[in-house]
């Protein structure tokens, strides 16, 4: 607990009321799946260990995924009045030459779903405000993403789900999730400051504690994350963006990826990738040695004066793939449950999208029926894989390949960016992927075997014979690269 002072109303929580629903973590999705089912008419309890602004480098890139998903459930004005700022696409830069990847058009998918009785007075739709129009949002032919600072938005989000009557906030950290003797949950027992340890108790428990949660493994003692790499983070201020309104890859032979996307007017967030969980000893030596000669000229006067700065942030880059919540009474959702590398931002779409479907499936079902609602749960966790599958095994896949560190996956990062410089489809489906609007898992499988035999035949042409001779190991290297991964989706 913070040790700052606790706004009365989070702590009076009735321990005596039997909630509809009792939510562990108002994080990204917590309030989502809290405002959906308040809508409802479900009587919800939301339980949160810190409602104070949180400072964390996660989550401050939505793909348009992420932001169909907040309009189907009404709350995409979370992104108003917090200098949230547009992204309308990518920009990959590989060894200093630069490949767009503009965000697909709206008319290559369905129009977003509105779900009924949560999407209610235009909440569907941002407002204007000094960055974001209403105008660029609904008008514009292609999809947008947005960034933001993500206490900014969280807080917004937050507010959303204060303003709901039949939700009721609490301050205090889940301590045990409460289950009987035929393993059903019945409920959380919070510690709580001023009222020590409560037990809630609710037809359905969501467990959404997120990133480093806690209580993932009450679906299974193996459900837990792998992490094999971190970010290394800095705010850069004014920085001239090669390409502005889009986010950044920089890629090349020498360095690890780095990217960076605009998060306000004024800031700028980089993130530089890291091969390991454990960060360097000298973090500023590292980035002066192994970031610094690859950043783009436009953007070194920001980054030098942020080097200069020293404010260095991390976070571990996690991976899990998604298990069944086989329990009654349980539901674990988010990155409680299914975790990816965040060099795609994909995480809040895979989360949100989750809660759309997961909202289609339960939010009209009686929750006293809880074998019922468990039944809808299970098919929930099988319909998640169509777009859970393409967003984690991208951003596994693109994670091998940009962070290339064998000579095989040399010759295909170079063979994707220049698959990419092909243009046409070669960039247009690619962006679907990565915009979290094509949930087809063996489509994104062709599309990484193109790239790979692209990859080889551009090798060919540089190294003739030799090329020709490597080929095999490159695409035994895709495979492996690729498949495990995609098995690992699709069948866990
Ligand atoms: C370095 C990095 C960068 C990322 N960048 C992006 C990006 O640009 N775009 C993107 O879409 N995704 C990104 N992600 C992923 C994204 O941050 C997550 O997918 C998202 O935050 C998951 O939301 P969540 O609600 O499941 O968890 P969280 O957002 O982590 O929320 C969990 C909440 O639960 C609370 N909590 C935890 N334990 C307890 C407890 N015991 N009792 C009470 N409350 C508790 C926490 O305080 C927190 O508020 C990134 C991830 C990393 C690691």
């Amino acid at each position: 607990m913070s040790g700052k002072t606790v706004a009365p109303e989070l702590l009076t929580a009735d321990e005596n009321v039997k909630y509809d629903a009792l939510i562990v973590g108002c994080g990204v999705i917590g309030p989502c799946i809290a405002t959906a089912l308040a809508r409802k008419g479900k009587k919800v309890l939301i339980v949160e260990k810190e409602w104070t602004f949180p400072e964390r480098i996660v989550g401050e890139l939505m793909q348009p995924g992420g932001v169909r998903a907040l309009k189907s459930l009404g709350m995409v004005q979370a992104f108003n009045n917090i200098d949230a700022y547009p992204v309308t696409g990518y920009t990959v830069i590989y060894n200093g030459e630069e490949v767009d990847i503009p965000y697909p058009y709206k008319a290559d998918s369905a129009p977003v779903e509105k779900l009924e009785g949560i999407v209610k007075d235009g909440n569907d739709k941002v407002l204007d405000d000094a960055n974001i129009k209403i105008k660029d949002f609904e008008d514009d032919e292609r999809e947008r993403g947005i960034a933001f600072v993500h206490g900014k938005f969280l807080q917004n989000l937050r507010k959303i789900v204060a303003d709901e009557p039949n939700v009721t906030r609490l301050q205090g950290t889940v301590i045990e999730i409460m289950k009987d003797d035929k393993n059903e949950v019945y409920g959380a027992k919070v510690d709580i400051p001023t009222r020590g340890k409560v037990v809630f108790k609710a037809n359905l428990t969501f467990v959404c504690d997120g990133i480093f949660s806690r209580f993932r493994t009450e679906l299974h003692p193996d459900h837990q994350s792998r992490v094999d790499s971190s970010f290394i983070g800095m705010a850069l201020y004014n920085a001239d963006m090669p390409a502005p309104k889009h986010g950044h890859v920089i890629l090349g032979n020498n360095h690890l990826p780095i990217i960076c996307y605009q998060i306000s007017p004024e800031e700028v967030r980089l993130l530089c990738a890291y091969n390991s969980a454990k960060l360097p000893s000298d973090i500023k030596g590292w980035m002066t040695k192994e970031v610094q000669p690859f950043i783009p000229k436009k953007l070194r006067p920001s980054f030098d004066a942020a080097l200069a700065e020293g404010k260095f942030k991390s976070m571990p880059n996690s991976y899990l793939p998604a298990i069944p919540n086989q329990i009654t009474g349980l539901c674990v959702i988010g990155d409680a449950l299914n975790q990816r590398h965040p060099l795609t931002g994909g995480g809040m779409t895979v989360g949100l999208q989750d809660v759309v479907l997961l909202m289609k499936k339960i939010s009209d079902l009686d929750f006293n029926d809880r074998e019922l609602v468990l039944d809808e749960i299970l098919d929930f966790n099988y319909e998640k894989k169509d777009y859970g599958v393409v967003i984690n095994v991208l951003s596994i896949a693109l994670y091998a390949l940009f962070a290339a560190n064998t000579p095989e996956l040399k010759v295909l990062q170079k063979g994707c960016f220049k698959y990419f410089q092909r243009g046409g489809d070669s960039i247009a489906v690619p962006a679907r992927f990565l915009a979290g609007v094509l949930p087809k898992p063996l489509v994104l499988t062709r599309v990484f075997f193109a790239v790979a035999f692209y990859a080889c035949y551009i090798n060919i042409q540089e190294q003739g014979l030799v090329g020709f001779f490597q080929a095999f190991s490159i695409l035994i290297t895709a495979f492996k690269v690729f498949t495990p991964f995609l098995y690992e989706e699709m069948f866990s």
